[in-house]
C-alpha cells in the first residue's frame, strides 16, 4: 500500500510551497488508495509554537485534505531517536564533536593533511573533521554533538542511490551520488546535535520508517539531504522509500518562499476570500 506524509515544521505560517507538498503528497496517495499521514516536525522545540501547529491543521482542514490515522510529534519521539542513536554509536560509525560553528570554519579556511577540503553541502560548510579521530575514545562527552564518520559509514558501497520520480509518477528514475561526492560535499554531517537531541536528518529517517512511508514527496530544496537519508536507512537497516522532489514555489521575484513570507501565507489568502480550489489554481495543481 502507498504511504505518504506531509512533515511541517511548526515555526511559521504554511505558505503556498507547503499546499503544493501536502495536495500533491495527499493526492498521490488518495489516487492510489493508499494513505497520507502527518508529522509535525516539532523536533526544535526552540521554535516550534503551539499556535503555528494548530494552524496547520486549521490549513489542511480548509485545504480539503484528510489525513490517516494518529499524527505524530517528534517532540514526544526522542526514546526512538535515541535507540537509533545506540546503534549508530555500537556500530561505531559516530563520534562526539566538540567544534563550535567558529572552529570549523577557522579548520575550513587552513586546511591540514589528512582533513577534507573546504566545500559547502546541505548543512552549510562541510565539516573538515577535526574531531574525527575521538572515534577510537569511545566516550560520550555531554555536550558534545555526534557526527558520521562517512568513510566508515561508505565502507561496502561503491555509492548512494534512491528511486526518484521526475517527470512520471509512476516510472520513477535511479538517483546516484558516488562515494567522493558523499565524501567531499556531504561530510561527517551531525546526526546528534547534543546527547538526546536528535538533528533532522536522524529524525526524518526514522520517523518515515516508523510511518512506514512508501514515497516522500518535499520540495527540491530537500533534495540534496536526500543521500544523507538514504545512507542513514542503510545504516540504520531500514527500508527506502521512492522520493519525489517537486519545484519549488517562488514570490514574485523569483525567490524561494520562506516560513516569514506571510505574504504568500494560506491564511491570508483565506482571510482574503480564496477558494481552496483558487489555491490549487495558483500553484498549478
Ligand atoms: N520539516 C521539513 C520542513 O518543514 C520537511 C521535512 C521533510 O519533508 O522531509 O521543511
Amino acid at each position: 500500500m502507498i504511504r505518504t506524509r506531509f512533515a511541517p515544521s511548526p515555526t511559521g505560517p504554511l505558505h503556498l510551497g507547503h499546499a503544493y507538498s501536502a495536495i500533491t503528497a495527499h493526492d498521490f496517495a488518495r489516487a492510489h488508495k493508499g494513505q497520507f499521514l502527518l508529522r509535525i516536525e516539532d523536533i526544535d522545540q526552540s521554535r516550534a509554537r503551539t499556535t503555528w501547529e494548530n494552524q496547520i491543521y486549521d490549513d489542511l482542514a480548509w485545504l480539503g485534505l484528510t489525513w490517516d490515522g494518529q499524527v505524530m510529534r517528534q517532540s514526544q519521539r526522542a526514546a526512538a531517536y535515541s535507540t537509533a542513536l545506540n546503534q549508530l554509536w555500537e556500530a561505531g560509525l559516530i563520534y562526539c564533536c566538540t567544534c563550535s560553528r567558529r572552529d570549523i570554519v577557522q579548520a575550513s579556511s587552513a586546511p591540514q593533511e589528512g582533513l577534507s577540503a573546504h566545500h559547502t553541502g546541505p548543512d552549510g560548510l562541510v565539516y573538515p573533521g577535526s574531531c574525527r579521530s575521538s572515534i577510537k575514545d569511545r566516550v560520550w562527552i555531554n555536550g558534545a554533538a555526534l557526527r558520521i564518520n562517512i568513510s566508515e559509514a561508505l565502507k561496502g558501497y561503491n555509492s548512494v542511490t534512491f528511486k526518484n520520480i521526475e517527470s512520471d509518477i509512476n516510472r520513477p528514475v535511479f538517483y546516484i551520488k558516488d562515494n567522493l561526492q558523499m565524501t567531499d560535499f556531504i561530510g561527517d554531517f551531525v546526526v546528534s546535535r547534543r546527547v538526546n537531541e536528535a538533528a533532522y536528518h536522524l529524525a526524518v529517517v526514522v520517523d518515515d520508517t516508523a510511518q512506514e512511508i512508501t514515497h516522500v514527496v518535499r520540495g527540491e530544496d530537500l533534495k540534496s539531504a536526500t543521500p544523507i537519508h538514504i545512507l542513514l536507512q542503510r545504516l540504520l537497516g531500514h527500508p527506502t522509500p521512492t522520493y519525489m522532489h517537486h519545484p519549488l514555489i517562488r514570490d514574485d521575484a523569483g525567490k524561494r518562499l520562506a516560513k516569514r513570507d506571510d505574504a504568500k501565507a494560506i491564511s491570508k489568502f483565506r482571510a482574503e476570500g480564496a477558494s481552496p480550489a483558487n489555491i490549487r489554481a495558483m500553484i498549478g495543481l
